[in-house]
């Protein structure tokens, strides 16, 4: 019953989005019995974003004006709240940060770290961390929304592919370069 539970939830038009890429990562849930970590206000908010059912515009079946209530310029939708609007490119920025200050935290007791947020070589790219021990690897972040799970591979494809560049530096130090991509949906965790 269990199952059949979750996949109808996931086979949903609208709700199904973000739960095909929730259900990746137990991570995900972390907060669901203990609370740690969590407001009840940021409670209130998680379960209703993922499932689309929060007061917005744009949403489904929603008669008012669908324009964004803070820019004015996009429909507001839950990605654009979530990702897209100029409005809130601050708080944009300050999650992105605290996901790489977290994995900085936890890579600098074994790694040491060669640049955060530096340019590496004249790609001018700047990976969030580089880290090497011995060998080494790179750790960037990105955080899209979690629009059915190939938006999540697509990011991680992304920036696979866009620090080829910085590899082939690196490697005329090091013997082994790996692209680690961190990718954290909005609303979710993956890998
Ligand atoms: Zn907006």
């Amino acid at each position: 019953m269990r199952s059949q539970r979750d996949r109808e939830l996931r086979e949903l038009r609208n709700q199904g989005k973000v739960m095909e890429c929730v259900g990746q990562h137990p991570a995900s849930h972390f907060f669901l019995t203990s609370g740690q970590y969590t407001s009840f206000r940021e409670w209130r908010f998680i379960h209703r974003a993922r499932l689309n059912e929060l007061p917005l515009n744009a949403r489904p079946g929603c008669s008012r004006d669908p324009r964004c209530r803070r820019c004015g310029q996009s429909n507001e939708t839950l990605p654009h709240v979530l990702n897209h609007c100029m409005r809130y490119s601050r708080w944009m920025v300050e999650r992105h940060d605290a996901v790489v200050e977290r994995l900085k935290t936890t890579v600098a007791a074994e790694f040491s770290i060669l640049a955060e947020n530096q340019v590496v070589d004249d790609t001018l790219l700047r990976p969030d961390l580089v880290i090497a021990k011995g060998n080494q690897a790179f750790i960037d972040v990105t955080i899209p929304f979690d629009n059915r799970l190939a938006s999540l591979d697509a990011a991680y494809n992304e920036k696979i592919a866009k620090y080829q560049g910085i590899v082939q530096f690196l490697k005329q130090t090091y013997s082994s370069v790996d692209v680690v991509p961190i990718v954290v949906g909005s609303l979710v965790r993956k890998k």
